[in-house]
């Protein structure tokens, strides 16, 4: 995984290619996956730390039904307190609707995409296909050349590099618009 936050630059670049889709939703669910991490850590230290949430068909599950609630329930009063975005205009936005269903699942879905290719092993298509058996193909693009471990780090490092230029990229040009916290957390479609 890339770190936990820099899912959300993938995350609002999706936003932009449809007005109907919810940034929160693609936003809790870009981050939705690695709720997981601790949790293996903890109760399942035998097993991989990825697995259920990051296979296709727990993240088209358990993880769209989790990010469906999160976003409903937690994002507003999270959001609204700390960045003092307009409570009631985001607790709007969050309401339960078929867009912000779709909008939760591809937010899911985009975490597996971005953590894929970097990853030294994959659980997508567990339980059918053993985790260990998929590694990502930036990993394999440098095994070439490098040790395994290696290849893992450098492939680790340019995604962590893309993500946070992105994000950089993404913050200023919101902030040059005005309404920063609003366009960064709600919409950048903003009427105001
Ligand atoms: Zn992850």
């Amino acid at each position: 995984m890339p770190v936990t936050p820099l899912h959300y630059p993938f995350a609002f670049l999706i936003s932009k290619s449809d007005t109907r889709l919810s940034l929160p939703a693609l936003v809790v669910g870009s981050v939705m996956p690695d709720i997981e991490v601790p949790l293996m850590w903890i109760f399942f230290s035998s097993l991989p730390d990825h697995l259920f949430l990051h296979s296709l068909i727990g993240a088209a599950t358990i993880g769209t039904l989790l990010t469906v609630l999160v976003t409903r329930f937690l994002y507003t009063p999270i959001i609204s307190t700390i960045f003092q975005v307009d409570r009631i205009e985001l607790g709007e936005i969050c309401r339960i609707t078929p867009w912000l269903v779709v909008s939760s699942f591809i937010g899911v879905m985009s975490h597996l995409i971005l953590d894929f290719p970097m990853h030294w092993y994959n659980p997508i298509l567990w339980p059918w296909v053993d985790p260990y058996t998929i590694v990502g193909p930036l990993v394999l693009l440098f095994m070439p050349t490098y040790s395994f471990w290696e290849a893992y780090n450098i492939a680790s490092a340019l995604t962590h590099i893309a993500m946070i230029v992105l994000w950089m990229v993404i913050l200023v040009k919101i902030y040059s618009k005005g309404n920063l916290w609003f366009r960064h957390w709600v919409s950048d479609y903003s009427k105001r």
